[in-house]
C-alpha cells in the first residue's frame, strides 16, 4: 500500500533522513520505533507531506506523492494523528471531529461520528465541551478520532502514547491493534518500542536518519540487540 524509497529529507543544511526504506502491506501494523531525535516524525511528515523530501520517492497506492501536497494526500487516503496531537482546544470535541471529515458533506459523517463515539465512549460524554479541557489521553483518542473521521486507507500516528499513564497506553494502542479489523492500514510511530510491537506485525528500528533493523515483531522482540538498546530487557 505504501513504498518509502531511499526517502532523504533536511531541516535547512542539515539532511536528517539519510536514504529511508519501509514498506506497509495492506491491512498491516507497521511500526517504527527508535531514541528521541532519530528521525521518526520527519518520517511520518514527509509521508503525510507536511515537510519536503529532498529525496527519494514515496508511492501511494500506486501513485508517486511527490508532487501532491498535503490536503490532496488526505483525499487520497492517508491521514495523519500527529506528534503533540494539535487538537483545536477552543473548538468542542465534536467540532474537532467534524474537522477531520471536511473531505465530506455526506450522511456517512454522522455514522464515522457515532464510530469514533463508539470507540471512545468519554468523547460522546464530552461531545459539547471545549477540547482543551480533556485529559492528555482524551486528547490523545480525540487526535485519533478525528484522523478516523477522513476515512483513511493508511492512518500515520506518532506518539500515542507520550506523556500518558500505562493504563491509558494500553488502552490506547487496544483501538490501534482494533483498526486492523475496520480495514485500516497502520503505520505507527513510537519511542514505546515494546508496547508498539506487541500490537505491530512489523518494524523497523530508526537510527540517527537511517533504518537500523527491521524484520516481523516478533523477530525484533526476540532480538538480544533490540532487546537491550530498545526494549530495557
Ligand atoms: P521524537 O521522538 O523526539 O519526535 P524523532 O525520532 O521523531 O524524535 P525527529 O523529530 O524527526 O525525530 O527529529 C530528527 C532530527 O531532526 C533531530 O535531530 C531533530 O533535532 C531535528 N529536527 C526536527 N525538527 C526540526 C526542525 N523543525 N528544525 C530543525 N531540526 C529539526
Amino acid at each position: 500500500m505504501l513504498s518509502v524509497e531511499g526517502l532523504r529529507s533536511r531541516y535547512g543544511r542539515i539532511e536528517v533522513l539519510h536514504g529511508v526504506d519501509l514498506e506497509v502491506g495492506s491491512g498491516e501494523i507497521v511500526t517504527v520505533v527508535g531514541a528521541n531525535g532519530a528521525g521518526k516524525t520527519t518520517l511520518l511528515r514527509c509521508i503525510s507531506g507536511v515537510q519536503p523530501a529532498s529525496g527519494g520517492a514515496i508511492i501511494f497506492r500506486g501513485e508517486a506523492l511527490k508532487a501532491i501536497p498535503a490536503h490532496r494526500r488526505v483525499a487520497l487516503g492517508l491521514s495523519q494523528s500527529p506528534e503533540g496531537r494539535l487538537i483545536f482546544t477552543n473548538l468542542t470535541v465534536e467540532e474537532n471531529l467534524r474537522l477531520g471529515a471536511y473531505l465530506f458533506a455526506d450522511e456517512r459523517v454522522e455514522r464515522d461520528m457515532a464510530d469514533a463515539f463508539a470507540m471512545f465512549p468519554i468523547l460522546k460524554e464530552k461531545r459539547n465541551l471545549p477540547a482543551g479541557g480533556l485529559s492528555g489521553g482524551q486528547q490523545q483518542m480525540l487526535a485519533i478520532g478525528r484522523a478516523l473521521m477522513a476515512r483513511p486507507a493508511c492512518l500515520l500516528l506518532d506518539e500515542p502514547s507520550m506523556g500518558l499513564a500505562p493504563i491509558l497506553v494500553a488502552q490506547i494502542f487496544d483501538v490501534v491493534k482494533n483498526l486492523k479489523s475496520l480495514g485500516v492500514t497502520v503505520l505507527l510511530v513510537e519511542q514505546n518500542a515494546y508496547a508498539a510491537l506487541r500490537i505491530a506485525d512489523r518494524g523497523y528500528v530508526m537510527e540517527t536518519g537511517r533504518i537500523g533493523f527491521s524484520g516481523t515483531a516478533e523477530e525484533l522482540i526476540a532480538d538480544p540487540r533490540i532487546r537491550e538498546a530498545y526494549l530495557g530487557i
